[in-house]
């Protein structure tokens, strides 16, 4: 690879008038190429999830995640370039009956949020989900809360028919349904690509999306920006 060509020339001939120390830094280029920060090429066996992208927790609904707007046209990027290669997208979102157990009014913990069939419970208008995308509804009885894609849903073997081994997982909230579908993915055995720049969180406590994130390092994710994948 022509990165790691650069890297071998500048470890093994440094200018002899130069410090040690001054060395040190590595044109961005030749870094993007060294071991886990190597570029990341689409290919066969990925899939991408949009999380929960959907009205209520956008600014204005009745959940909304701060900046979680800002997802979309995040995602639109991944979407695009999985579209470009004919990739598999899946879609999940939160499909609450009226008396969900999740409501505060039902003993849970959030305002009413997702309810089937309603406005809030659509996907973002802007959110550029292919005809083909799967969509994965979660969550549907009234008893049964599904933070995770994964949980209740066919989404494992939908995943699998498609031959998927390696999932890039985005969308909100980073410190709920992202994490929890993320962990479930890796227990699942799939390969995450965590679309750090595509996701945002809740917050209820400060610092929780930044907890989650790091979970989800430590599990295995690899946390991943549009700007490193391979044109
Ligand atoms: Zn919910």
């Amino acid at each position: 690879m022509g990165g790691l060509t650069i890297i071998n020339t500048v470890a093994a001939a440094p200018p002899q008038n130069v410090r040690a120390s001054a060395r040190i830094p590595i044109p961005f280029a030749a870094v993007r190429h060294m071991g886990s920060s190597s570029s990341i090429r689409l290919q066969t066996g990925d899939a991408l999830i949009a999380v929960d992208v959907q009205n209520d927790f956008l600014p204005g609904g009745s959940l909304a995640v701060p900046d979680g707007d800002a997802v979309v046209p995040a995602l639109n990027r991944y979407l695009a370039a999985f579209a470009a290669r004919a990739l598999p997208v899946f879609a999940t979102r939160d499909w609450h009956p009226r008396n969900h157990c999740s409501f505060k009014e039902q003993g849970g913990i959030w305002p009413p949020h997702c309810v089937a069939t309603t406005r809030g419970a659509e996907f973002a208008s802007g959110l550029a989900l292919p005809q083909a995308a799967v969509v994965i509804s979660k969550a549907v009885t009234p008893a049964a809360d599904a933070y995770s894609g994964f949980r209740g849903t066919d989404l494992a073997a939908r995943l699998r028919a498609t031959g998927a081994t390696r999932l890039f997982i985005g969308g909100l909230a980073t410190d709920y349904c992202v994490l929890n579908t993320v962990r479930d993915a890796l227990a699942e055995g799939f390969e995450v690509m965590l679309l750090a720049d595509a996701t945002r969180a809740v917050d209820v406590q400060a610092g929780d999306g930044a907890r989650a994130q790091q979970e989800m390092e430590q599990l295995g994710a690899r946390t991943v920006r549009y700007e490193e994948l391979a044109s």
